[in-house]
């Protein structure tokens, strides 16, 4: 028992993988690279990631954010598109415009928009599952006409569903779902469609899906669980659920060390630690530093999976880098 100076001991176990994945990592260094080549001002439409550190630094350097195309001056500087993706209708207005647009879609989810257009084009009726108002989604359905896709963000969703016909069904994901909770919506769908067609490689990423995995495993063994993420991170929120349904008594979102509410961590022996996909591993560290002034911290990493993905900068950014 810790002494009335002594800090009382706590155990700290940490996920991996956690934090940043390649899609995130290939989005800031294209925005990086372009204040590099360029100079300021790059503009970026939308937040690059969802992490308000990560913007505010690229602020610091000279990104300018917008939300919508239109708030971009016509400009020679370059205007990037973040990792989320973008509906059609966003690169073909850059190019009515003569803007010099790259584009930061992770290829993930390029891959997932490239299956939407595949099926529609076989005539195939598509179901995306995911969140409405997430900026992947609406990237994911603006790659086709109205209607061309339907939205099911729930088990009832799917249960509802009625496609215009049954044999010409396909569905698409979004890339940062909860994989057990997509798994159930995809079994639904599945049992009342036998025939609907689905990807040839998970829709989920990689990342989302070791994420949630190494949760898993911490979860359980501890008292608490801090998520570092930002509230509009749909992995991040998914990787709190997750560690609420693996048994974990208190999960929450931490955003910065400041943010830390105390009454919520004040009779903890093990504390779980996990990072959001856009979440940069100094804000773990600060973390885990700030529970270190209050407590004797040791720290043991638990480990789900090795990660070695990596994806090359969008191409304009690759030939000036290869030029230099
Ligand atoms: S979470 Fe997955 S899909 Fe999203 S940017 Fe990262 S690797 Fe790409």
């Amino acid at each position: 028992m810790a002494g009335p100076s002594e800090k009382p001991a706590l155990k700290i176990l940490l996920c991996s993988p956690r934090g940043f994945c390649a899609g995130v990592v290939r989005a800031i260094e294209s925005v990086e690279r372009a204040l590099e080549i360029y100079g300021p001002p790059v503009y970026v439409r939308h937040e690059i990631v969802h992490n308000r550190y990560v913007v505010e630094s690229l602020r610091a350097k000279g990104a300018i954010f917008v939300e919508e195309l239109d708030e971009v001056p016509d400009t020679s500087a370059p205007v990037i598109f973040s990792a989320h993706g973008v509906p059609r209708s966003v690169p073909e207005a850059a190019a009515k415009r003569h803007l010099f647009a790259l584009d930061a879609t992770c290829p993930l989810v390029t891959k997932v928009h490239r299956e939407a257009e595949i099926h529609h084009r076989r005539g195939y009726e598509i179901v995306l599952i995911g969140h409405a108002g997430h900026p992947e989604v609406i990237g994911t359905m603006g790659q086709l006409p109205a209607g061309a896709v339907t939205l099911v963000e729930t088990l009832v969703g799917a249960e509802k569903f009625n496609p215009r016909d049954a044999k010409k069904l396909a569905y698409v994901t979004q890339t940062t779902l909860s994989v057990h909770d997509t798994a159930e919506i995809v079994d639904r769908l599945k049992a009342r469609f036998p025939g609907i067609v689905g990807p040839y490689k998970e829709d989920i990423c990689y990342a989302t899906t070791n994420r949630q995995e190494a949760v898993k495993r911490v979860a359980p063994i501890v008292d608490a669980m801090i998520v570092v993420g930002a509230p509009n991170s749909s992995n991040s929120q998914r990787l709190k659920e997750v560690a609420e349904r693996a048994g974990c008594p208190h999960a929450t979102l931490v955003q910065r060390a400041a943010d830390i509410d105390w009454s919520e961590f004040s009779a903890i022996a093990r504390l779980g630690i996990t990072a959001g996909a856009s979440a940069p591993e100094v804000l773990v560290e600060e973390i885990i530093d700030a529970f270190a002034q209050k407590y004797a911290v040791s720290v043991e990493t638990i480990s789900a999976a090795a990660e070695g993905v990596f994806f090359p900068l969008p191409r304009p950014l690759r030939e000036s880098q290869a030029a230099e």
